[in-house]
């Protein structure tokens, strides 16, 4: 019945966070003969510039920030075989707090409409069956990724296109495998500080997880994507795990599903689950 094939739409907040949540989703569509297009919001300017020179301290030039990660996006695109790279180039708002939070042109002061009617414009053009984006702490927090839910959802709603969206989490019990894999290399990985402010918990329990697609197969094309953003530390991080390593624990990608018209029962193994 389909004309056009099913296409899959991933929208992000920096360059990077398509291979570390999505990477492997990604992958395995494209292979599938999926069409899939990347929304990255910012342009990473206060990331980690080159030779690691952290945002704020001197020789940190967010310009040239901004091209390497530009140059890290489009060969992690590469990677993943993405089919379009669509970028919509707002400012970097940096952790909660920071400054530049209010810069000119940051994505978090940006109105929510503005950014969401630019959306909207790439969904009515490429009409995605399948749209992801994080959940409304921006899974961790983060400025950007919050903003980059906010927008996603309004734009969702003014075009009332896609048929399934999802929202990327962590199973909680895949946290405490991965703290003691971490421990098993030796890998300075920190605790959880047990004087800390209490933090609000991250991922799901397992049983309000949707969606578990297996992505093993691809988990290779996923390290090598987040290789091509070894700029930033957070990412030197997870490459230190190794190829076998960073499989085994990420190869199989988790999803809320907080919309849907396809009926498809759940827990389910595929995004596109009922719509093929
Ligand atoms: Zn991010």
């Amino acid at each position: 019945m389909a004309e056009r094939p099913l296409t899959l739409m991933a929208v992000h907040a920096h360059p990077d966070d398509e291979a570390t949540s999505t990477g492997g989703v990604l992958a395995r569509y494209a292979a599938e003969g999926i069409t899939t297009v990347l929304v990255t919001c910012t342009d990473g300017r206060c990331g980690d510039g080159p030779g690691g020179v952290k945002p704020g301290d001197p020789g940190h030039d967010p310009a040239a920030v901004v091209a390497m990660r530009q140059a890290e996006l489009e060969a992690s695109c590469a990677v993943l075989k993405v089919s379009h790279l669509e970028t919509l180039g707002y400012a970097d708002s940096g952790m909660m707090g920071w400054p530049t939070n209010d810069q000119p042109g940051a994505f978090w002061t940006t109105p929510v409409a503005e950014a969401a009617g630019r959306l909207a414009e790439l969904i009515r053009q490429y009409r995605p069956d399948v749209v992801v984006t994080y959940d409304e702490n921006g899974f961790y927090g983060h400025p950007d990724h919050i903003q980059a839910h906010r927008i996603t959802m309004a734009a969702v709603e003014q075009t009332d296109i896609p048929a399934k969206v999802y929202w990327t989490t962590v199973p909680r019990t895949a946290f405490e495998q991965f703290g003691q894999i971490m421990k098993e290399l030796g890998v300075d990985w920190a605790e959880p500080d047990a004087t800390a402010e209490p933090q609000p918990l991250l991922g799901l329990p397992d049983d309000e997880i949707t969606t578990w697609v297996d992505t093993n197969s691809y988990g290779g094309q996923k390290f090598d994507a987040l290789a091509t953003h070894a700029s930033q530390t957070e990412n030197i991080f997870f490459l230190q795990l190794g190829r076998e390593r960073f499989t085994e624990l990420m190869g199989v990608e988790t999803f809320v599903r907080v919309q849907d018209r396809t009926g498809a029962p759940t827990p389910e193994d595929d995004l596109f689950a009922g719509l093929r």
